[in-house]
């Protein structure tokens, strides 16, 4: 299949640059094409090396950075400036013009481009995802850093269009019925409401849709096979991965993450506007433990809060926290034994730091399944303060 986009240059340039961005390795490639030397990535943030313009051998003379998804680059050494892609291919060669640089731009990353006609078929783009997601599958480092990798926005896209597909229905419902509701499988339904899975951009993954190569097998193997999924994003927006869950078999590994997704550097929620600008605002984040507790809160008003995930903050995310402006930390773990537990050991690392309160749940419920606005907010209001004094159980 082939796509054919008909716009006037300009279009057709941001259309190329949104394809580098999403697909870093390109990027990279460029710079070195063009005479860089030492590109290092910093993943999802920036790119680094010398600069291809003037040449010089500072390795951080020159910077590749995204300003609201697009690229932007910078001297700082010499006088070459700063621009877009287009503009740092004219300044490589001089007697490009601008259509040729956007040409150039193209046909570096596999996209032709005709006149003002660009055609780019479906199946290499996807293709192109397909194999950047392998690759990362493939890399296991000990420096854990180095496995993080940022995903193509494809991913997302394609998810949360599936979700409302009839294939996905059982999960929809499952996501968005009263709570008074049970799926097939016997689950509870959440009673998400629907603009809530849009802002988080909750979507669906059908069997063999993600897949990667399997060397025992020798075969494409299925991952997040009919699974629910939750995009990871970092606080600057860049995609880190994502997680996965299962309904219909309810014990067998309900969720999944993906290879690669940066969970130990974030918190879920985090990547949320709103949720960093009530931070910046109030200094308060409220800590909980999943994705549903994260989204009641949404729901109810409560935009400061984030999924711990766990039982323990690993050192990246604390040092997140205090990056963001935290200055107070309200805990609202589960409300049973393990939830309890949770709340003790992240209480004892955190209340050092920053000041720490408790808010606890009515007896076995989680934050999540308080779908009543007041019942959510009430065990908030009387946080008390958090006090190590309580023996883990
Ligand atoms: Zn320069």
């Amino acid at each position: 299949m082939l796509t054919t986009l008909y716009n006037p240059m300009r279009m057709v340039a941001d259309r190329i640059a949104a394809y580098y961005v999403s697909h870093p390795d390109l990027l990279e490639n460029l710079l070195v094409r063009l005479g860089a030397q030492n590109v290092k990535h910093r993943w999802g943030h920036s790119i680094e090396c010398t600069c291809p313009l003037h040449g010089g051998d500072n390795p951080r003379g020159f910077t590749l950075y995204y300003d609201r998804g697009n690229p932007v680059w910078r001297c700082f050494t010499d006088t070459c400036g700063k621009g877009g892609l287009s503009w740092l291919l004219m300044k490589k060669y001089p007697s490009a013009g601008y259509d040729q640089a956007v040409v150039s731009l193209g046909r570096f990353c596999g996209i032709t481009v005709d006149g003002s006609v660009m055609h780019v078929t479906k199946k290499a783009i996807d293709e192109e995802t397909l194999e950047v997601v392998k690759r990362r599958l493939g890399i296991v480092t000990a420096n854990r850093q180095q496995s993080i990798m940022r995903f193509p926005e494809e991913m997302v896209v394609s998810s949360v269009k599936d979700l409302y597909s009839p294939a996905a229905a059982e999960y929809l419902r499952y996501l968005t019925s009263p709570a008074s509701e049970r799926i097939g499988s016997g689950l509870k339904c959440r009673q998400i409401p629907l603009h809530i899975l849009q802002q988080f951009q909750i979507g669906f993954v059908p069997r063999m849709r993600w897949v990667w190569w399997n060397p025992q097998e020798k075969k494409d193997i299925g991952w997040f096979d009919d699974r629910i999924s939750f995009p990871w994003r970092y606080v600057d927006g860049t995609l880190m991965g994502f997680a996965g869950r299962h309904t219909m078999n309810v014990d067998h590994q309900k969720y999944k993450t993906l290879n690669g997704t940066g969970r130990a550097l974030m918190l879920w929620g985090l990547g949320d506007r709103k949720c960093l600008a009530e931070i910046q605002r109030t200094g308060v984040v409220h800590l909980v433990e999943g994705y549903t507790d994260v989204m009641r809160g949404h729901e109810h008003g409560c935009h400061n809060i984030a999924a711990v995930g766990g039982t323990e903050l690993t050192p990246e995310q604390i040092k997140l926290l205090m990056q963001v402006g935290v200055r107070c930390a309200v805990t609202y773990l589960d409300g049973d034994g393990p939830g309890r537990n949770a709340s003790e050991s992240i209480g004892r690392q955190l209340f050092n730091r920053i000041r720490v309160m408790e808010a606890v749940p009515p007896a076995d419920k989680d934050p999540g399944e308080l779908t009543d606005y007041r019942e959510f907010w009430t065990p908030i209001v009387q946080a008390k303060p958090f006090t190590p004094s309580r023996s883990l159980r």
